[in-house]
């Protein structure tokens, strides 16, 4: 029995586009009084909710309750870019490959994800927010063209399919000339997270009681695990925590996770002038050769750029560093797309990716019945969606051979001490975004 004081909460700001996009949300239901559940789940991203929906088809006449401390689709769950990515995607190497094993166990979990949203998205008729679409790799310079090629090597390995793009060929699916050449791979989905994300907890919730706005400020273990909010609290046998980076404001693996932000910006919507001058297909996504440039998505008549790393480990930013690395993105969008001109961005934000030094996830029973899922290593819609699923396995005791995999998993690596990791990270990530050159 013990006791976890949130030592911060999460409050993220700005709105991100795709959550702007979106028809405003009806009000929340808050977490008031005393409640009891034979389930809770603190938090509702990707990872909370795939855990949810695993729990109501394991052991579905239980009562579960999913809390989150803002609105669903505000945090991070619906701030990312929204590639569902089958394939290894590890962001701190130079060409996003691993080992040949290691990455075909990564594909075969990546893709078992994929599968259980796509399911999600049939049930609550979530197409249109998610769609097998495919990514491009755009390289904009001759390094960039290699690191692809190695890339595709890697791919070859593994007998996966893709595509070889010249610059010309990208160029009639972008618009632009900025790219020499590319590459497609079929297996990703396009989401728009925040309205996928919000789907599956409208859909969810004719089954559970899911409570918004409502930030868990304690929670004391034992036989029953009691969650507190400001304004309420409820009592549970099992609790499963998909906080992602929070997991280390309740004390979870102290010193072992790394909290970094990333950040977009969306366009105004394109006149019909500037669709034209633009040319190319109205809905595509792609992601740079080098992990630390830009991504871009075009969706239909708006254009979103992310880039930009920082190490924020009191896991918050500011509207200053939004403000000036929007001044990056629209750097980063006029090089791409100069016959657009000086079309402004309409929202700006950024969000929070928890990572660790060995990539692994945060994952299983941290006390008797207390289960986590978190730290999915920037390829969170996948592998928050896998994690979650698999510590609803885990905690309603169903085996699986992904289970068994995941549970022999290592766990996140111990930090540096302090000043190293205040002195070092930044600089690292400062030296690995320079080496991204012009792919920023
Ligand atoms: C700009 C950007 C681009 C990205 N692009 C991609 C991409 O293209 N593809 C991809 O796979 N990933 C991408 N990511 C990463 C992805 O968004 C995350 O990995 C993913 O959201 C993690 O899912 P999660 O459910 O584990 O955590 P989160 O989405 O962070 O959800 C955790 C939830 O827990 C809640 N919570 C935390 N503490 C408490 C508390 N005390 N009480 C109650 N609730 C609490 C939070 O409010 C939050 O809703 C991107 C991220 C950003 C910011």
């Amino acid at each position: 029995m013990s006791m976890h004081q949130a030592v911060r909460t999460p409050a993220d700001i700005n709105m991100s586009g795709w959550y702007g996009l979106l028809p405003p949300p009806k009000a929340p239901e808050v977490l008031r009084g005393r409640h009891t559940a034979d389930w809770v789940i603190v938090g509702a991203g990707f990872s909370g909710l795939a855990a949810a929906r695993r729990l109501s088809q394991l052991v579905p006449g239980d009562r579960i309750v999913v809390i989150d401390a803002q609105r669903v689709g505000w945090g991070a769950a619906g701030r990312n870019s929204g590639f569902m990515i089958d394939l290894p995607h590890e962001l701190g190497g130079e060409n996003y490959g691993g080992s040949q094993d290691h990455d075909r166990k990564r594909i075969r979990m990546n893709r078992a994800a994929i599968e259980f949203s796509a399911a999600a998205a049939d049930e609550y008729g979530l197409q249109r927010f998610f769609v097998r679409a495919g990514k491009f790799h755009g390289a904009a310079t001759d390094h960039g063209l290699a690191v692809l090629r190695e890339f595709e090597n890697h791919l070859t390995g593994l007998d996966e399919p893709f595509e070889r793009l010249d610059g010309q060929q990208l160029k009639t699916i972008t618009g632009t000339d900025f790219f020499v050449g590319g590459t497609f791979t079929p297996g990703t989905v396009m989401a728009q997270p925040a309205g996928f994300i919000r789907g599956v907890a409208e859909g969810l919730s004719s089954r559970m009681q899911i409570f918004e706005k409502s930030a868990v400020i304690s929670l004391q273990t034992g036989k029953l695990h009691t969650v507190k909010t400001a304004e309420g609290d409820i009592a549970a046998p099992r609790l499963i925590l998909t906080v992602n980076g929070h997991l280390e404001s309740f004390g979870f693996f102290n010193k072992r996770l790394l909290h970094v932000f990333t950040y977009a910006s969306m366009t105004r919507p394109l006149s019909k002038s500037e669709q034209a001058a633009l040319g190319g297909e109205p809905n595509w996504g792609l992601i740079p050769a080098d992990p630390m440039g830009s991504t871009i998505r075009r969706i239909g008549d708006r254009i979103v750029v992310r880039n930009t790393f920082t190490y924020n480990p009191d896991m918050s930013t500011s509207e200053k560093q939004i403000a000036q690395i929007g001044a990056a993105h629209d750097r980063s969008f006029r090089a791409r797309f100069p016959m657009l001109g000086e079309v402004p961005m309409e929202f700006r934000w950024g969000g929070h990716l928890c990572l660790s030094l060995n990539s692994a996830p945060a994952f299983g029973e941290v006390e008797e019945r207390v289960f986590v899922a978190g730290c999915c290593n920037g390829l969170g819609t996948v592998q928050g969606t896998l994690y979650g699923m698999l510590a609803a396995d885990l905690a309603a005791g169903a085996d699986s051979s992904m289970l068994s995999d995941a549970l022999d998993e290592p766990s996140p690596s111990k930090l540096y001490p302090r000043p190293v990791m205040a002195i070092g990270a930044p600089l690292r990530l400062w030296a690995m975004q320079r080496r991204a050159g012009r792919e920023l």
